[in-house]
């Protein structure tokens, strides 16, 4: 598999409005976009910081996975996306070495890239998504 970096991390928060002023205020980093994902039922804003990104989720209905997470464990780290050269290849290999996959062909996610989700209960309790232009 060839990852690069870390391409960003996935935050879970009641409010992006409340969350923000933290990010912005506190941390001085620069809320860049905003974004509705309809299909996951989720708000996303995104601050860079070198080449990594925070995404910010909010859940935009009760059945949002977001609304899920939170219920169970709170606010938080949702999940960690790495840089993948090639997202449907990094899916495939990872199956083939043992990996329970949550998507087995990419997806469209947040600013047009291809997403990919492996299994947390194959990667130690860490939802890891895999992400790229291919
Ligand atoms: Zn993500």
């Amino acid at each position: 598999m060839n990852l690069s970096h870390i391409e960003h991390i996935g935050i879970a928060v009641n409010s992006i409005e409340e969350a923000k002023s933290y990010f912005e205020d506190v941390l001085g980093l620069k809320c860049y976009t905003t974004e509705k994902v309809t299909d996951q039922k989720v708000k996303t804003a995104f601050f860079k910081i070198g080449k990594t990104k925070i995404e910010l989720l909010e859940a935009t209905s009760e059945d949002s996975p977001i609304a899920k997470f939170i219920a169970k464990k709170g606010q938080g780290i949702h999940h960690i996306a790495f840089a993948a050269d090639d997202v449907n290849a990094s899916l495939k290999e990872a199956e083939e070495k043992g990996i329970k996959l949550i998507d087995k062909q990419s997806r469209k996610g947040a600013e047009g890239l291809n997403i990919g989700f492996l299994h947390p209960k194959s990667t130690f309790g860490v939802l890891t998504e895999l992400c790229g232009t291919k």
